[in-house]
């Protein structure tokens, strides 16, 4: 066995070619090592021989231990040979003298066997990971790998098979896991050094980050037959990897909010801060200036005012995320109320605000409040962005769901500019805007969608928004209807 630590893809690559590859068990993991198809169970003791078959090779069967002395006895036989022919000793005494040898080495304790097979085994004794081992592995829930000290893959486990399908038992780890410092670090793991905890991003396909935890296991001297000392080296390397690119997507997100909430607070502020500084100054004594500036303040003050107040809805809606709503709602009711609140703005932007609704009752589990909120942002948007249309609908439909359910499309409708295709995935993101400026104009903070998504995810109803340029646009409320005894489930 090579005792070669150094763990690149060239040098590793000499392991697979020292040691079989096993066909991947039931489970498509690998299994125990075995002989080469064709060979003789007795006869293999390849580099790759484990603990568990130690045993077996150093046991009683008679046959074994020939098979292990078979060089010893071909010796023998050819020196019997040369002395029937060259000393002419009788042939029959030959043949005896050799059959006594078999029987000795068949039955008599043989120091000299043990003691090679336990070389070997010494060799190769941590070349695969025990069941105890596969089996605790497999338990755990992220990524792991046992590698030998070569750098040879030995088990992966079945969440790693699923994650990292390139990385097989039997192969270097390098030609499934490529990233420098998870290789540098595995090597010195496995010469010898401490654990070690390292971290790596990866770009393609899409950017992602993984942490790797890299532990030295040292078997206990009892599980290694003839094994004289601990030694420096690990006998295997466990390598568990773990995929941190949804905690760092949520740590930017955070660190954007807060850069974004910063920013929209800070530019009325700022003009806050302008206006007073005038008023105290150049136009103290100009009634007129007076009147304008304290007028763009009302304005700038109220804007800063929505935004506080959009972020604490939002951060209210986050709380009870889990909560489930247990109120039956009537969807009409949220309607009319929505329409009475609208219609000023809608006479204001000439927009004719319409309603389709089906004459049966639209009841539905959830929070009134929040419902009403849906549906003022989604109407108030339409106003907003969509008067050039003149028209909005909220309308309602039923959809069979399921063998059994139903749910309830309520939809938003207008006929204004509509939105470009790249920008509806990202409509829902908090201060996502289509165009920022017209959005501050119609008095948008950019939290509107992303209270919509939120108070949706709470009710287990989701958003649809169907949008062309030109076309105007749709978004439609899905939500599940009651049940007609009781609530929803
Ligand atoms: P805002 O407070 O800016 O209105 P929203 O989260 O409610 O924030 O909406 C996000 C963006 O989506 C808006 O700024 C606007 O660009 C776009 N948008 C929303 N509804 C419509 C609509 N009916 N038509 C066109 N664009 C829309």
């Amino acid at each position: 066995m090579s005792d070669t630590t150094r763990i690149t893809p060239e040098r590793s690559g000499q392991g697979p070619a020292e040691g079989p590859r096993h066909p991947a068990g039931a489970n498509g993991f690998d299994n125990r090592p075995g002989p080469p198809p064709g060979a003789d169970a007795g006869a293999y003791a390849g580099p790759d021989t484990t603990a568990e078959r130690l045993g077996d090779l150093i046991g009683v069967s008679p046959m074994r231990r020939l098979v292990a002395l078979r060089w010893l006895l071909f010796a023998i036989a050819a020196m019997l040979a040369a002395a029937v022919v060259v000393h002419q000793v009788p042939a029959w005494h030959a043949v005896l003298a050799f059959l006594v040898v078999v029987v000795l080495g068949a039955t008599l304790p043989q120091r000299r066997v043990t003691s090679l097979a336990v070389g070997r085994i010494q060799a190769g004794a941590a070349a695969w990971p025990d069941t105890g081992m596969k089996v605790a592995v497999d338990a755990l829930a992220q990524p792991c790998f046992i590698v030998d000290r070569r750098g040879i893959t030995r088990y992966v486990n079945q969440v790693a098979g699923r994650q990292f399908p390139a990385v097989r038992p039997g192969d270097p780890l390098s030609f499934g896991l490529r990233p420098p410092a998870l290789l540098e670090a595995l090597d010195r793991v496995a010469g010898g050094g401490p654990a070690e905890r390292i971290s790596w991003a990866e770009k393609v396909p899409t950017e992602s980050w993984f942490e790797a935890y890299i532990a030295p296991v040292r078997l206990p001297a009892a599980q290694k037959p003839g094994h004289k000392g601990g030694g420096l080296r690990p006998d295997f390397v466990l390598v568990s990897v773990l995929d941190l690119t949804e905690q760092h997507r949520l740590e930017r997100m955070r660190a954007d909010f807060v850069a974004n909430a910063s920013h929209e607070l800070r530019t009325p502020l700022a003009s806050l801060t302008g206006f007073i500084e005038t008023l105290q100054g150049a136009a103290r004594d100009d009634p007129a200036a007076r009147e304008r500036f304290l007028a763009i303040m009302l304005e700038q003050a109220s804007r800063m005012g929505r935004l506080i107040d959009d972020l604490l809805s939002l951060s209210r809606i986050e709380l009870k995320v889990n909560v489930r709503p247990d109120a039956r709602v009537e969807l009409g009711e949220v309607v009319g109320n929505v329409v009475d609140a609208l219609s000023p703005l809608a006479r204001e932007l000439e927009v004719e605000l319409e309603t389709d609704l089906p004459d049966e009752a639209m009841t539905v589990v959830g929070e009134r409040d929040e419902l009403v909120q849906v549906l003022g942002n989604l109407a108030e948007n339409a106003l907003k962005y969509g008067s050039s249309g003149g028209r909005v609908l909220i309308s309602c439909e039923k959809r069979p769901v399921g063998q059994s359910g139903a749910e309830w499309r309520l939809s938003v409708r207008d006929w204004g500019a509509g939105i470009p295709a790249e920008h509806l995935p990202r409509l829902t993101e908090r201060f996502y805007r289509v165009d920022a400026t017209a959005s501050r104009q119609m008095k948008g903070t950019g939290l509107g969608l992303a209270i919509v998504k939120h108070i949706l995810n709470r009710h287990r109803a989701r958003l649809e928004v169907q949008s062309a340029p030109g076309e105007g646009a749709t978004f439609t409320v899905c939500i599940r209807a009651a049940e007609e005894r009781g609530a929803a489930e």
